[in-house]
């Protein structure tokens, strides 16, 4: 199976701006940032999406909300606030296929979402 994009990021074939990483995820900012602070936290294992996550994947899935807060400390996100968002399918506007984390901050936020 061919690699995805956040794949090839996490291994280093295409360039990316890495603020955190280890055995399971890795998070770097969004080549098209949506906010002033905008980075993804991804798993390494490539889970197409929330939707196809298995029960086997619940420790993975845990972490990667805990590292998603532990970024949006590092980023210095959390005295103001920050969202995390998770895109599933089109009508959401997923564009990646690979499981990712959207963390984002550095200005007020509306809701709902449009
Ligand atoms: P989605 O729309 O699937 O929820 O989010 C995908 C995100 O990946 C978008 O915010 C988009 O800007 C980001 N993205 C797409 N290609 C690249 C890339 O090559 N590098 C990085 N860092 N982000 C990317």
């Amino acid at each position: 199976m061919s690699k995805t994009l956040f794949q090839k990021i996490a291994d280093r074939e295409i360039t990316g701006d890495i603020v955190y990483e280890d055995d399971l995820v890795i998070a770097f900012r969004d080549i098209r940032p949506a906010a002033p602070m905008h980075a993804l936290i991804v798993p390494r294992k490539p889970i197409p999406r929330i939707n196809e996550a298995a029960a086997d994947d619940q420790a993975v899935l845990g972490h990667l909300l805990l590292k998603a807060a532990h970024v949006a400390r590092q980023l210095g996100l959390d005295k103001d606030g920050y969202r995390l968002v998770i895109n599933n399918g089109a009508y959401a506007g997923e564009t990646v296929p690979h499981l990712h984390v959207h963390i984002l901050g550095g200005r007020a936020m509306s809701w709902p979402p449009g």
